[in-house]
């Protein structure tokens, strides 16, 4: 395979510019407000959950409060229409007298029995009303850290998609300079280690950063300035320069 040793030091800057976008790539995966975002998200839905299980039980309690009041109401009227009896004059039996007295003290203690159900469903309502206060509450914040989340978040995406336009634009360019038979070799080479093309550094690959062998490198130095050599030990293109140590 053959390639001008101008395109071959073009094969070290497109691995540059491969290198600019994977580490794009990798921003924009792991931005931090991705994350956050997905926290948010999380708490979010136990929010909801919990606010629709306060709402449940407000309703229900709401119905039970309710019950106990018509039944207040309902032994009031029972007093009220015994009381009207007796202060008539029109109940004047001994004993019929002192069964309806007996009835409206058992009736007065079944109202405060139910108006302590009243006041306890009440604190109950109110113990509720709280926590579904507490949850409304930090679902608004978490609405508000969200919005500012994802506007930071699309601003990085922005900015990592300007950069990753550049790259693109100057690897089009790099790749034009490339005999395509050595740039499909180093697409191969790269789907299969992250890098394609690497420098000979002082006798060493600096894709895989072993030194070379002095029977390699003997064979690299015997090799045309046009050929395209490679790493014995990762099989990565090698660009040779002046600081090959050849
Ligand atoms: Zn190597």
């Amino acid at each position: 395979m053959k390639a001008s040793p101008e395109a071959q030091l073009r094969l070290l800057e497109l691995a540059d510019l491969d290198a600019e976008l994977a580490r794009l790539d990798h921003r924009r995966r792991t931005l931090p407000e991705i994350a956050q975002l997905e926290q948010i998200d999380t708490r979010g839905s136990q929010l909801r959950d919990g606010i629709v299980m306060a709402d449940t039980e407000l309703s229900d309690l709401e119905r039970e409060q309710t019950r106990a009041e018509r039944d207040v109401e309902q032994v009031r009227q029972r007093i009220d229409r015994d009381k009207s009896r007796l202060d008539s004059g029109q109940v004047s039996a001994a004993r019929e007298l002192s069964n309806l007295q007996s009835e409206v003290e058992s009736l007065h203690r079944r109202q405060s029995d139910l108006e302590e159900i009243v006041l306890d469903v009440m604190e109950r309502r109110e113990t509720v009303e709280g926590r579904r206060n507490e949850l409304a509450t930090e679902q608004t914040g978490l609405a508000g850290q969200a919005a500012e989340l994802t506007s930071k978040r699309d601003s990085a995406l922005t900015e990592i998609g300007e950069q990753a336009a550049k790259a693109e634009a100057s690897r089009t360019e790099v790749a034009a300079d490339i005999p395509a038979d050595v740039l499909t070799l180093y697409d191969k080479l790269r789907a299969q280690h992250g890098v394609g093309a690497a420098m000979l550094r002082r006798g060493q690959c600096q894709g895989c950063h072993l030194t070379l062998h002095t029977v390699d490198l003997n064979a690299i130095r015997a090799a045309a300035p046009d050929e395209v050599v490679r790493c014995e030990e990762c099989r990565r293109i090698l660009v040779r320069t002046a600081e090959s140590g050849l």
